[in-house]
């Protein structure tokens, strides 16, 4: 995201891009077509995940669904063993951050199988919510556009100055 962009600039370790979870996500989905990998996907209210798969095995001939789940569960458990039965290669984490993070942080010795935390992806692939337009994207303003759809956004957002007053904090101080 965009903080780490900054967060790196003012440590004078600038990195060249951002790699939105958009694209890194649908280069890694075309990856696991062409070589045969089976993704599972992993998040966002009921149904969303299934209507994603759809429309992603329309766009990607050759993609192999290893199954789905909603990401409003109870306990982990049934969860991974959902995730390793299916044989998944590949999985898609779509619970937000940091529930994502957590929840791979809880399982990831359970599961065999290369995860990826990609929030709100899975409502994007299955048509509920539309990208930021290109310009919006050039400017580095996608945030922007998710706040103005989705107001409700914006507690969130206010981590963002907290972390960058720690990264300026890490700064001052050289540690
Ligand atoms: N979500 C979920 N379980 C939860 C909370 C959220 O599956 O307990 C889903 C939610 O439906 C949405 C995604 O996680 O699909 C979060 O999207 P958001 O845009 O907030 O995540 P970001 O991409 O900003 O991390």
């Amino acid at each position: 995201g965009i903080g780490v962009i900054y967060g790196a600039k003012l440590l004078g370790t600038p990195l060249r891009s951002r790699v939105p979870g958009i694209e890194f996500g649908t280069a890694m989905l075309a990856h696991c077509a062409e070589t045969g990998k089976k993704v599972f996907l992993f998040g966002a209210k009921p149904g969303v995940a299934e209507q994603a798969a759809k429309n992603l095995c329309e766009k990607l001939p050759g993609l192999q669904i290893a199954g789905t789940h909603d990401g409003y569960f109870k306990e982990d458990a049934p969860v991974v063993e959902a995730i390793r039965e299916s044989g998944a290669d590949c999985v898609f984490v779509c619970l937000g951050a940091p529930k994502q993070e957590l929840w791979m942080a809880r399982n990831r010795q359970k599961i065999n199988a290369v995860m990826i935390g990609v929030g709100g992806l899975l409502d994007v692939f299955a048509g509920d919510i539309p990208r930021a337009p290109e310009s919006w994207q050039r400017l580095g303003l996608e945030w922007l556009y998710r706040l103005i759809r989705e107001p409700k956004r914006f507690r969130r957002m206010l981590r963002l100055p907290k972390y960058l007053w720690a990264v300026m904090l890490k700064r001052i101080r050289g540690t």
